[in-house]
């Protein structure tokens, strides 16, 4: 059967968003697997899923595989199409935002001081760069929109 794989695989991405579950801003998100083989393989090579050959029935999808599941996802089932760009980090806030645990970048992805409005809300991170020592983390509130950043000192 001669098909078009890209096209498979953008619809197969997009379907991925409908079943992925434990999103962690900026850190991808996990989905079911329950689709064709090859297409799973496909997708693993252009970096938007984990190896699918494990035993575990969900893989983990990248940052940008999440992203531009979401994206395929509402351009060709809901209409609307809003493109989130990939966080920019420079190299140095990467790695140093790589050695936070998990746990703790998630809670401060949770709860960035938002001056708007005036409590601590959900960041869309947007960009990363270091400060002499510090990590600054820079983004939109995901309640008003409004700009937010976060200093991480180093410890
Ligand atoms: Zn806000």
């Amino acid at each position: 059967m001669n098909y078009d794989e890209n096209k498979v695989d953008e619809f197969t991405l997009a379907l991925l968003y409908l079943v992925a579950h434990e999103r962690a801003e900026g850190m991808g998100a996990r989905a079911w697997k329950g689709f064709d083989w090859e297409t799973l393989n496909r997708l693993y090579d252009k970096g938007y899923i984990s190896n699918p050959v494990v035993k575990a029935k969900s893989i983990a999808m990248t940052e940008e595989g999440f992203l531009k599941s979401k994206e395929l996802f509402e351009r060709y089932f809901t209409g609307e199409i809003r493109t989130i760009p990939l966080p920019k980090f420079t190299g140095a806030a990467k790695k140093r935002w790589n050695q936070v645990p998990e746990r703790v970048r998630k809670d401060i992805m949770d709860t960035v001081w938002c001056t708007r409005c005036r409590t601590g809300t959900p960041m869309q991170l947007l960009e990363g760069a270091m400060s002499g020592s510090s990590l600054v983390l820079r983004g939109t509130c995901k309640r008003c929109g409004g700009e937010v950043a976060r200093v991480i000192e180093q410890d």
